[in-house]
């Protein structure tokens, strides 16, 4: 095709960083984030990073859980420009119980900044999300925050990085004391000082210097500390891992950043290091082979939706990550998996306001698209060809419940919440293939259970009651000839929406010995 077009394609791609912050709650997440958009002077800012905290979405009832909780239960795309970059930062619920939702949404992110309390250390919802970013073999940035109070020694961080993570790392900046005593960052790559003001963090201060001997840091903040500074750094250039920037890219080695979000301090030299190191919009794996972003052919898939941004309109908005071509508004595509052309009119980047309608985008960007029911959970649309995208993980259910109405009347719309909120992925569904005509629901984490309660009775105007059932194991079972007599104990075996047995299991034990007395069955975590 034209010269031109795929020009642009390459230069727009060659611009762009789309990422992800993944941390535990309380790290600092939401401060950070607000701080690299104060950088970059957001062009277009998703409501959730003050969701929790601001009223924004007082007039949600969505958020009612969130303000309950105090929790942020959706997550959107925060959109910058800086130094020549256009940046998109992925924002990830961090609690623990809407798991699933973040883990999709980590896969439209190509790489991820691992956040870290410098007290806190490793903690578990960090090793949840590190473990799904490896999988996918992305790169991984480190920001240890807090540095304005007393914590682990960088050493012992780096220790626990790779104890608890496995992953080597290569400190970018090293701290010059910490806590009550930190004066600043000396930053390894480009041998200078970021000076620490403590709370006048209206300006950066940074100061160059020969090396870290030299005697700007002896002035500045003493001898016991410049002798400090000296003794750690001569061991890490002796026994530390050099900077690889292949290991990088690989997920093998995370650069090390230090910080405190809050003063401001440490993070402008992150955010510059930051995108000059991480990848640009990545090729995606589909049913054609892999994409590359450059493709002149458009194409992306859908790896969130979310209902009822605005309860008064009912909307659902499909989240869609650009992966190759050029985005405008109101082209058609196809909808590959029912095979139809659809016409992109209201495309939104990102909050339901009119100014926030997007005419063109390029892989890399997440645009929300006006859902009135078309979407699922992992559909590919494409300008030309029927490319099918293969991105999304899916997780075994943990948490079981019965679900019953409490008006019978209520049957249909009880229904048509139960399909649409299966199609978007919020739970799954089985039924029981015993006498009784039961439904059961799996869920990742508790709070999926009550989001389905809650918009049940919202958005379809059905009471439910869950009752909590005690199994903990969903399998898969593939076989000929199912004997469900055989999970009996501790066990029972229902049917999917599609019709597959499935088997639940009260614990471990139980489901060993349905495995043990099959041996020609195999048990699979997910939906063959
Ligand atoms: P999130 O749950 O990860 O989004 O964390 P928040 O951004 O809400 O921060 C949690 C708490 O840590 C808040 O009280 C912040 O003010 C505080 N905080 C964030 N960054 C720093 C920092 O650099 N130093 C200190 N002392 N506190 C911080």
């Amino acid at each position: 095709m034209s010269d031109t077009l795929s020009n642009e394609i390459k230069k727009e791609v060659d611009k762009r960083r789309t990422f992800a912050i993944i941390s535990h709650p309380d790290a600092g997440k939401t401060t950070l984030t607000e701080k690299l958009l104060l950088f970059g002077g957001a062009i277009r800012l998703a409501g959730s990073v003050k969701a929790r905290k601001a009223s924004k979405h007082a007039t949600s009832d969505w958020m009612e859980i969130e303000k309950q909780r105090g929790i942020s239960v959706t997550s959107s795309v925060m959109q910058f420009d800086y130094l020549g970059h256009r940046v998109n930062i992925l924002d990830t619920p961090g609690h623990q119980d809407f798991s699933e939702d973040t883990y999709r949404t980590l896969t439209a992110a190509d790489s991820a900044v691992m956040l870290i309390d410098v007290a806190k250390g490793v903690e578990v919802q960090t090793i949840k999300l590190f473990q799904v970013c490896r999988k996918r073999g992305i790169p991984i940035f480190t920001f240890i925050n807090k540095l304005d109070r007393e914590g682990k020694s960088p050493f012992e961080l780096m220790e626990e990085l790779e104890q608890v993570l496995g992953i080597r790392s290569v400190p970018m900046n090293w701290p010059i004391g910490m806590g009550r005593e930190l004066s600043g960052v000396y930053d390894r790559m480009k041998n200078q000082v970021e000076l620490f003001n403590g709370d006048d963090h209206s300006k950066i201060e940074v100061r160059p210097v020969s090396d870290y001997r030299d005697s700007v840091i002896r002035e500045m903040a003493g001898d016991f500390m410049a002798d400090q500074l000296i003794e750690e750094l001569e061991l890490l250039d002796v026994a530390g891992d050099p900077f690889d920037i292949d290991k990088v890219q690989a997920g093998e080695l995370t650069p090390i950043f230090f910080g405190s979000a809050v003063n401001n301090f440490g993070v402008q030299t992150f955010l510059e290091n930051f995108l000059q190191l991480a990848p640009k919009p990545t090729p995606r794996v589909s049913t054609e082979g892999e994409i590359a972003p450059t493709d002149e052919n458009f194409s992306g898939y859908v790896f969130k939706i979310q209902a009822n941004m605005n309860p008064a309109h009912r909307d659902r908005i499909a989240f869609l990550r650009i992966c190759s071509g050029r985005f405008e508004r109101g082209m058609a595509v196809r909808h590959v998996r029912n095979g139809k052309q659809i016409k992109l009119s209201q495309p939104q980047q990102f909050l339901a306001q009119d100014r926030d309608i997007v005419d063109v985008a390029y892989p890399g960007d997440i645009i929300g698209l006006f859902d009135p029911g078309i979407f699922r959970i992992g559909d590919s649309l494409s300008q030309k060809s029927d490319i099918i995208f293969d991105e999304l993980p899916t997780f075994s259910p943990e948490i079981f419940a019965k679900v019953t109405v409490k008006n019978a009347l209520k049957h249909k719309q009880y229904q048509k919440g139960l399909d649409q909120l299966t199609e978007e992925g919020t739970i799954q569904v089985f039924y029981s293939t015993g006498n009784f005509d039961e439904t059961i629901l799996g869920v990742v984490g508790q709070l999926q259970f009550e989001v389905f309660e809650h918009r049940m009775r919202m958005e379809y105007g059905v009471e439910v009651q869950l009752h909590r059932m005690s199994f903990q194991f969903a399998r898969w079972i593939v076989d000929e000839r199912i004997d469900p007599s055989k999970f009996r104990i501790n066990s029972t075996l229902v049917k999917d929406k599609k019709g597959n047995f499935v088997a639940l299991f009260e614990n471990e034990y139980a489901m060993r010995t349905a495995m043990d007395k099959n041996p020609n069955s195999k048990f699979l975590e997910t939906a063959p």
